[in-house]
């Protein structure tokens, strides 16, 4: 895939799986992005490397995709936001994690709510589940990623918390010159009764080629849902626009959005950027959407060059 990358789709819904006839075209299942990518660590026979999003009900897929396309052994680099069930419920159903010779690196956040390991471990005893996550017989690490900048996974990492009803972080995502932001369970500041955009959600989202955006509520139905940890559409329009985004999408779908109210929200999307006068491209992701990003490595010169010229204006 030379310097290329994919962003693949396997779960768009929030809070919980909701498959029906009305969820057919956006999908039904829970939180689960991945970016492919030569320079991601554990790429091995031409293969790219490896990171997911989140483990909703969406890993499944991953799961059996990566079975069925002979794709394993795989080193999957696991990248949670926070805890919540729908973030997580998709974890002991991601199959290549039972078969010996895999390797699932998990990176998360939970300050102040225990930890990942904790809460993987919790969802899995035996009244819950048959098989423990000791019983799991792929290689599993857990690493806590502290706010701030790492470089782990073969790539460059930005961690942020974001605003919601329980411990969660955002991330950024920068390798071959392209950055992927990935910014889901969050809502607006309030002040004073308003919207505020938070610098730091922001700062983690600036001048991103692709942003992947919590968009769970229209503008009517938010104030009815404020602190519940998600946003309202016009809120997620404005961010991306303000952020600088090559492109939107819009992301983690109420349950109870149905194929034709998410092909109105996403119509009103557009139309704000566009009476905006905004170069934005927004998409709703649903479940197989596929970005091929090409690799930009006149970018990633640029940086290069950069970078001591800052350090020596620094010093
Ligand atoms: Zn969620
Ligand atoms: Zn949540």
């Amino acid at each position: 895939m030379s310097d290329s990358q994919r962003l693949r789709f396997w779960g768009v819904r929030g809070s919980i799986p909701s498959p029906g006839p009305d969820t057919v075209r956006y999908g039904g299942n829970t939180s689960c992005v991945t970016l492919e990518a030569a320079g991601i660590a554990g790429g091995v026979d031409g293969k790219p490397g490896l990171i997911v999003f989140d483990a909703g009900s969406g890993l499944r897929l991953l799961g059996m995709h990566l079975l069925r396309e002979k794709l394993l052994p795989v080193w999957a680099h696991l990248f949670l936001t926070h805890t919540h069930w729908d973030h997580i419920q998709g974890f002991h159903f991601f199959v290549p994690a039972l078969i010996p010779g895999n390797h699932v690196s998990i990176f998360g956040n939970a300050e102040g709510e225990g930890d990942v390991a904790g809460a993987l471990e919790g969802q899995m005893v035996h009244r819950y589940f048959p098989i423990g996550l000791r019983q799991m017989a792929a290689k599993l690490e857990f690493h806590h990623l502290d706010y701030g900048e790492h470089q782990v996974a073969g790539v460059h990492v930005t961690v942020a918390p974001l605003n919601h009803s329980s411990a969660t972080v955002g991330y950024r995502v920068e390798t071959a010159g392209r950055s992927v932001a990935y910014l889901t369970d969050a809502e607006p500041r309030r002040v004073n009764d308003a919207n505020v955009i938070d610098p730091v959600m922001l700062g983690l989202a600036a001048g991103a080629d692709v942003l992947i955006h919590d968009a769970q509520y229209t503008d009517e139905e938010y104030p009815g849902k404020i602190g519940w940890g998600h946003s309202p559409l016009s809120y997620v329009v404005d961010f991306a626009m303000q952020a600088g985004v090559k492109r939107l999408v819009l992301f983690h779908h109420d349950p109870m959005s149905t194929d034709t109210r998410l092909d109105a929200l996403l119509k009103t999307a557009r139309e704000r950027a566009a009476a905006a006068g905004a170069r934005l491209e927004i998409d709703a992701a649903y479940e197989g959407l596929q970005i091929e990003l090409p690799g930009n490595a006149q970018r990633d010169r640029k940086r290069a060059l950069q970078e001591p010229a800052a350090s020596v204006a620094a010093s």
